[in-house]
């Protein structure tokens, strides 16, 4: 057997919350120059997600920015918003196959497979 080309991977609200200010500083600071965003400077965004404490949550980063899209992803399961989202498939990349469910979700697909495979290993000769 080959080593599958699958992925399942956690992005944790904890992990995404630790690399928010990086990541907001990667998509509104270029060669030192702050671009505007919809609350206004993005600068004073920065300095206030950079000052986090290491218990923060992402309501805490949603106060901040003004929307929840920075943490988390939708979830293909039950279509809510996934905090901590589970991605199962090819790693992320723009044009990458794989679906992403909230941890709610990820406890129902475990729960089936467990019971459906035990149900087809009764039905085996
Ligand atoms: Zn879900």
């Amino acid at each position: 057997m080959t080593a599958p080309t699958w992925l399942v991977h956690l992005a944790s609200e904890r992990a995404q919350v630790a690399k928010v200010a990086e990541r907001w500083k990667a998509q509104y600071c270029s060669q030192g120059q702050w671009a505007r965003c919809s609350t206004g400077s993005s600068g004073e965004v920065h300095q206030r997600l950079s000052a986090l404490s290491a218990d923060a949550t992402a309501q805490d980063v949603a106060e901040i920015i003004g929307n929840d899209s920075w943490i988390g992803e939708h979830c293909d399961g039950c279509r809510g918003h996934a905090v901590d989202s589970w991605q199962i498939g090819e790693a992320p990349d723009y044009e990458s196959h794989r679906v992403v469910l909230c941890s709610a979700c990820m406890d129902l697909l475990v729960k089936t497979y467990k019971v459906e495979r035990m149900r087809l290993k009764r039905a085996m000769p």
